[in-house]
């Protein structure tokens, strides 16, 4: 029996039932509709992992669940999600960033060949089926209840409920004796009040580097200005890899950017010297160097201090020193968080030493499993929370079967 309807126990089902036919698979959904998370991810195209096939690069995404995942990836990694999904009719495609979509861009067409999938197999889909308890007799056979009042009982019981961001929602984990880490949001973008930085939404920047003094934090890649503040990929890298520290700080802390990551500081004042003596007797706001766009440039230039009518031929030692610092240390304050419409997990879940990874059953509680986002593993954004639920849900499916 599986419990929840998403990515990680549509597959385990399905692997189950595919690895041992005469096994009577249930799957249990508490919504009316299957694979809701699907539907809506990436933007409603659903990208479904990333084009990383090496186990330990693709592992290294993950902040949490690095570890366990570099074995579990060894049975089923992101080349074995390509394979599955195209012995199964369904194309992949890569985007320049790695991303993998369906090539229908359409995450219906991974819902059809999950569903037609599991109908094939033989597995029992329920909508409407919420689980409301769970109790294991002393035969080991477990007892699970449903809000419809219905009584169930399997010998083989998966918990595949998703990211436990609501304390009930670990609920039925904790009541066969597991430990949850604290959940709390990853995968969000800033908030920043600064007003030059609202003004500039829609502009994107890249690669840039960000940090939080005080912290390890650090992330180079590209940036995306908001009518809130920042976004973009190096945003959400931070935020998962500092799903934890940013949490305990209450989301208020200094963020330092460096717009010209690529350059060291002699390079970028030999290219402010460059342009005195090239163009002084243009307006300094008006002349951006490197990539930096336009836009940005006159922000910068006037937030390091610069009058707004400064020549090149006027920019003095002292003022070109302020506008490098600028240039590659810009602090904001951060303000608070949004969640990313595209993507978002939770960071927490079932204790990771609590679950034996090879197979994916309970340490505690024989016969039960887990897979998904339930479990303390969350990756950053760009495939990699499917390819966690892929991968546990296939090596979960296949150990109920054995
Ligand atoms: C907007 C959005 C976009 C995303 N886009 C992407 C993306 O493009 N690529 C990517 O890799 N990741 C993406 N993610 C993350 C990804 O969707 C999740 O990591 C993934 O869905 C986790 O799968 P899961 O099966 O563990 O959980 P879920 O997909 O959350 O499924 C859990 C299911 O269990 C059901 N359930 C819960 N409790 C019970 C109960 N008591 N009884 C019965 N059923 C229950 C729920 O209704 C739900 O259907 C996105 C997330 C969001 C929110």
């Amino acid at each position: 029996m599986v419990v929840g309807g998403g990515a990680a126990g549509f597959f385990a089902a399905i692997a189950c039932a595919e690895a041992f036919p005469e096994a009577q698979v249930t799957l249990l959904e508490k919504s009316s509709q299957f694979l809701g998370k699907v539907r809506i991810s990436g933007g409603g195209r659903c990208n479904v992992t990333h084009a990383c096939f090496d186990v330990r690069e693709l592992t290294a995404r993950y902040p949490r669940g690095e570890r366990v995942l570099l074995g579990a990836c060894q049975t089923f990694q992101a080349s074995d999600t390509v394979a599955w999904f195209e012995t199964r009719g369904v194309k992949l495609k890569t985007e320049n960033d790695g991303r993998m979509f369906p090539t229908t861009d359409s995450s219906e067409t991974i819902i059809d060949c999950l569903t037609r999938s599991a109908h094939s197999a033989g597995v029992k889909a329920l909508a409407n089926r919420g689980v409301t308890h769970i109790t294991k007799e002393a035969n080991g056979v477990f007892a699970v209840t449903l809000a419809t009042g219905e009584s169930l009982l399997c010998d083989r019981l998966l918990l595949a409920t998703g990211g436990c961001r609501a304390a009930a929602a670990g609920e039925l984990a904790r009541s066969l004796g597991h430990a949850l880490e604290s959940p709390v949001p990853s995968l969000f973008t800033f908030h920043i009040d600064t007003s030059w930085v609202r003004e500039l939404s829609g502009v994107a920047v890249g690669p840039v580097a960000v940090s939080v003094p005080g912290t390890k934090l650090r992330e180079q890649g590209p940036l995306l200005m908001t009518h809130w503040g920042l976004s973009g990929p190096v945003i959400l890298r931070l935020s998962a890899w500092g799903a934890r520290a940013l949490h305990a700080l209450n989301y208020q802390f200094p963020l330092h950017i460096n717009w010209l990551p690529q350059d060291n500081a002699e390079q970028i004042a030999a290219e402010l010297d460059a342009r005195r003596a090239a163009q002084p007797a243009r307006l300094v706001v008006n002349t951006t160097i490197a990539s930096i766009p336009g836009r940005l440039w006159e922000q910068l230039v006037l937030a390091s201090g610069l009058p707004r009518p400064t020549r090149w031929a006027e920019l003095g030692r002292s003022a070109q020193h302020a506008l490098l610092q600028q240039l590659i240390r810009t602090e904001l304050a951060v303000t608070g968080k949004s969640l990313n419409k595209d993507e978002f997990v939770t960071c927490g879940g079932v204790r990771l030493s609590e679950v034996n990874f090879k197979t994916m059953e309970s340490r505690i509680c024989p016969g039960l499993y887990f897979a998904g986002e339930l479990l303390d593993v969350d990756g950053i954004t760009g495939g990699f929370n499917f390819q966690a639920a892929w991968t546990t849900g296939w090596i979960a499916g296949q150990s109920m079967a054995r």
